[in-house]
């Protein structure tokens, strides 16, 4: 019998609001501090680097946000996004498990970071800002912003971590592709940078070490303003029609997931997809698991503590109250690069604080096995951070096949793969270790 297993919403049905989970928080989120005098930083602190709308975007505590039309018809070149059953996953399992993900691997740049690159290149474009600094990992974030900055007449300049700049060509690729400039980091084009070479020419970098380059960059340049694709407010906010399209999508198939997955790098993709169950969560009382998961090499939910930590290796950024592996914390070269924070975004953090999701952590090989089953049975290669996610969802699934259990699991497939296939190698070969 053929049964539905793709659930599409009409352009007319996609969300107009974002949803702000800091209005439904049951205690408030701990504020920003300045990191000199420990004292709360206001706005104003924040107007050197960022624009006005997405300042205020950052600290307001309403519960939706409109999304302009501008936005939304950049949106539509993807969005909605597809919700699909895994039925070929769930039978190669054996489980009664019904097992649906959200794909976001179908926009332009192959990832759900243009769902904020886009608003904040616009928000930045009507406050008179003319070029963005940003730096980027694996290069994931880059080309997003590359992307938004294009469609909107900004320049973007790009510090890229050099590892990644070596070893991940296609990416700088498509960053050169939609108009960027990008720089290996550590790089000659800031003090910080030049400092770093100094000390070692052979420095390969760390996302602490671009953001620093990308904050020095924005303060020294004129009409320049700095975007960040994760860990704030605002992104947050942004990501969250990932979960507004998703719950439609999920009354559409006529069930309501019992236990929600998604990976965790800096938290946007996570919150994306769950806080707006998270809302339900906490207005309806329902009980669903919703469960963070990262690689056991940089577990900050798991391993780290809750504290203010700075957003940079330089110490440049405001005190942020997260949950961090310490700042100077080097994250081994793992392939899901994506996911090699220190910290996590204050809201992710504040919502595992007040009990309302959970955290696991993987090693990477189990991870890549999940991937490839989910690659031969449902067709889609997961980018290695996704696989996070599936791989967690597939424990669920297995367990509920050991209790007899008919489970509703759900999970975002943040990104596709096909830029990461040099990793799948290394995974196929036996090449892959645990760190
Ligand atoms: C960047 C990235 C992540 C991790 O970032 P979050 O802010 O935690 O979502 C996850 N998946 C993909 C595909 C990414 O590109």
């Amino acid at each position: 019998m053929s049964q539905t297993t793709r659930f599409s919403l009409s352009q007319a049905e996609t969300p107009t609001h974002w949803y702000n989970l800091n209005a439904d928080f049951p205690e408030p989120l701990p504020p920003p501090l300045n990191p000199g005098t420990k004292q709360p930083i206001g706005p104003e602190a924040l107007a050197a680097i960022f624009p006005e709308p997405l300042i205020k975007q950052e600290v307001t505590t309403e519960r939706w946000v409109e999304i302009p039309e501008e936005v939304r018809d950049i949106y539509a070149l993807w969005r909605p996004s597809p919700l699909m059953r895994a039925t070929r996953l769930e039978k190669a399992l054996q489980t009664p498990a019904h097992i649906y993900y959200k794909y976001e691997g179908g926009s332009p740049a192959g990832s759900h970071k243009v769902n904020t690159s886009v608003p904040q290149a616009y928000f930045n474009k009507i406050s008179g800002t003319k070029r963005l600094a940003t730096e980027t990992g694996a290069g994931q974030w880059g080309s997003s912003l590359a992307m938004a900055c294009k469609l909107f007449g900004l320049e973007c300049n790009v510090y890229m971590v050099k590892v990644s700049y070596q070893h991940k060509p296609y990416r700088r690729m498509l960053m050169h592709t939609w108009g960027a400039t990008v720089h290996a980091s550590p790089s000659d084009q800031t003090e910080y940078g030049r400092k770093l070479l100094a000390q070692d020419p052979h420095n390969n970098g760390s996302l602490g070490i671009a953001i620093s380059e990308a904050v020095e960059d924005t303060v020294t340049h004129p009409h320049t303003k700095y975007a960040l694709g994760s860990v704030l407010n605002h992104v947050m906010l942004h990501q969250t029609v990932i979960g507004l399209e998703a719950m439609k999508q999920m009354e559409m198939a006529g069930e309501e997931p019992d236990a929600i997955f998604a990976c965790v790098g800096g938290g946007s993709n996570f919150a994306g997809l769950t806080f707006p169950f998270i809302h339900q969560k906490i207005t309806q009382n329902k009980k669903t698991r919703i469960v963070a998961v990262e690689p056991l090499s940089c577990p900050s939910l798991t391993k780290g503590e809750l504290r203010y930590d700075f957003g940079d290796t330089a110490e440049m950024t405001p005190l942020l109250m997260m949950y961090t592996l310490g700042h100077n914390f080097m994250p081994p070269s793992i392939h899901a690069g994506g996911l090699r924070y220190h910290g996590m975004s204050p809201m992710v953090s504040h919502a595992l604080k007040l009990g309302l999701i959970a955290a696991e952590a993987y090693p990477q090989t189990a991870i890549f096995q999940s991937a490839a089953l989910f690659a031969q049975t449902e067709a889609t290669i997961p980018a290695p951070e996704s696989a996070h996610a599936i791989h967690a969802a597939i424990q669920e699934a297995i367990r509920a096949r050991e209790a007899g259990q008919k489970k509703v699991i759900l999970f975002n497939l943040s990104g596709h793969g096909l830029l990461d296939l040099s990793s799948y190698e290394s995974a196929m070969s036996g090449k892959l270790q645990d760190v």
